[in-house]
C-alpha cells in the first residue's frame, strides 16, 4: 500500500475546484510520506474533462469511461473500489461535497479502511496518518488516528486546501467498469437551482458582514446600502440570518458560506464565535468593529477598532 488517490468530481461538464484542491492536498501529504498520487476521473467520455487535472505533482490519472452524464454514486464507489484494488493507495481523498458524502461511508466500509469526513488539516504521525476535524459545532478540534488500518477513506473540506499551481503531464490509464451493471444506479431527473437571493459569498472578494450588534430589523438597510457604496458584497452572521433579517445566503461560517476568495473582511458588530470565524478566519485582511475590546474577533482581526458600528457606518458615510 503507497500513495495517494484522489477522486475528482465534476458537475455539468466542468471539473469542480475541489478537485484541484484534493489535488493540493494529496502533493502536500506526498511531500512526507511518499509514493504516487493518482487522480480518478469517472466520467461518460473523461476526455473531455481531463485538462483541468493535469496539474503539476500528479503522477497518473486513472479514467473510467462510460460512467453515464451525470454523477451517480453507485457507479462513482464502484469506480473508486475497483481504482482502490488496481493501485492499493495508502490514502484515497474525496471532496466533503454531496458527492463525495452519498458514497464516501460506503467504500470504506467495502474497504475495510479507516474512515474521516470533513477534514481540514492532514499530516503524518508517529502512529500513521493524522487527519483534523472539527468536533462539538466546530468548538473543539479533534484528531483522528488510523491504527492498524492499511487504507484510509477521507473526505476533505472545500476552500482549505491550495491547489498545486501549474501544469503536468501525467500518465493516462483506462480502468474497465460495466456502468450498466452497477447494482443500485439511481436516475437523474433535473438540476433544481437553489433559490438564489444575487448574493454569491464564495466568489465575493470584498464584504461588509454585519451582525446582532447592528441591534434591530430597521438597521440593516443602512448597512446594505454603504456596502453597496463600496462595493462590497453583504455578509451576515447566523443570528441576522436566523432572524430573517436576510437571506441565508448572505451567512458567513460553518452553517453558511465560506468567504473562499475574499481579500478583506469587515465585521460589524460580530463577536466572533468559532462558527462563523470558520467562514472568514483565513482572509488576509480583516477588519474588526466592535464595542466589546474582549471580542474574539480581534483574534483573527489585522485591524480593529472599538467604535460603536453606526459611528464607524456615520465616519465612512461621510468619506463617500
Ligand atoms: C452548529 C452551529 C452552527 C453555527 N453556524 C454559524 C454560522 O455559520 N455563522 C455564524 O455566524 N454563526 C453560526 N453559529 C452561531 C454562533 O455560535 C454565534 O451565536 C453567532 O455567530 C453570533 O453572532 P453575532 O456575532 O452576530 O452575535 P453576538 O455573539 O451576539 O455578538 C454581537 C457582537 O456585537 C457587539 N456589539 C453590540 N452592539 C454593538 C455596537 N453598537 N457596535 C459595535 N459592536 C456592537 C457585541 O459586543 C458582540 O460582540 C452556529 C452555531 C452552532 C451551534
Amino acid at each position: 500500500m503507497s500513495g495517494i488517490l484522489v477522486v475528482a468530481e465534476h458537475l455539468r461538464g466542468a471539473v469542480s475546484d475541489i478537485s484541484r484542491e484534493l489535488i493540493g492536498a494529496a502533493c502536500r501529504l506526498r511531500e512526507q510520506t511518499g509514493g504516487p498520487v493518482r487522480v480518478l476521473l469517472v466520467a461518460d467520455d473523461p476526455a473531455a474533462l481531463l485538462a483541468p487535472l493535469q496539474l503539476a505533482g500528479v503522477d497518473e490519472i486513472l479514467t473510467v469511461a462510460g460512467a453515464g452524464a451525470h454523477f451517480d454514486p453507485a457507479v462513482t464507489e464502484a469506480a473508486a473500489h475497483l481504482a482502490a484494488l488496481h493501485c492499493e493507495p495508502e490514502v484515497i481523498l474525496l471532496g466533503h461535497t454531496s458527492c463525495g458524502m452519498s458514497y464516501a461511508a460506503a467504500l470504506a466500509v467495502r474497504l475495510g479502511s479507516g474512515f474521516g469526513a470533513d477534514i481540514f488539516d492532514l499530516e503524518p504521525g508517529p502512529q500513521g496518518l493524522r487527519a483534523t476535524r472539527g468536533g462539538y459545532g466546530a468548538k473543539v478540534n479533534i484528531v483522528l488516528e488510523f491504527p492498524g488500518k492499511p487504507v484510509v477513506v477521507l473526505t476533505l473540506r472545500g476552500a482549505t486546501f491550495k491547489p498545486p499551481e501549474g501544469g503536468g503531464t501525467p500518465a493516462l490509464v483506462a480502468l474497465a467498469l460495466d456502468a450498466a451493471a452497477v447494482p443500485g444506479r439511481s436516475e437523474h431527473l433535473a438540476f433544481t437551482e437553489a433559490p438564489s437571493a444575487g448574493v454569491d459569498i464564495g466568489k465575493a472578494e470584498y464584504i461588509l458582514s454585519i451582525g446582532r450588534g447592528i441591534q434591530e430589523d430597521k438597521n440593516v438597510a443602512r448597512f446594505a446600502q454603504l456596502a453597496e457604496r463600496l462595493g462590497f458584497t453583504l455578509g451576515c452572521s447566523r443570528p441576522v440570518a436566523d432572524s430573517g433579517w436576510l437571506h441565508k445566503a448572505h451567512q458567513v461560517g460553518l452553517t453558511g458560506k465560506v468567504a473562499a476568495n475574499c481579500k478583506l473582511y469587515v465585521a460589524l458588530g460580530i463577536s466572533g464565535a468559532v462558527q462563523h470565524l470558520h467562514g472568514m478566519k483565513h482572509v488576509e485582511t480583516i477588519i474588526a468593529v466592535n464595542t466589546d475590546a474582549h471580542a474574539p474577533i480581534f483574534n483573527v482581526a489585522s485591524h480593529g477598532s472599538t467604535l460603536d458600528v453606526f459611528e464607524f457606518a456615520d465616519a465612512i458615510e461621510k468619506l463617500l
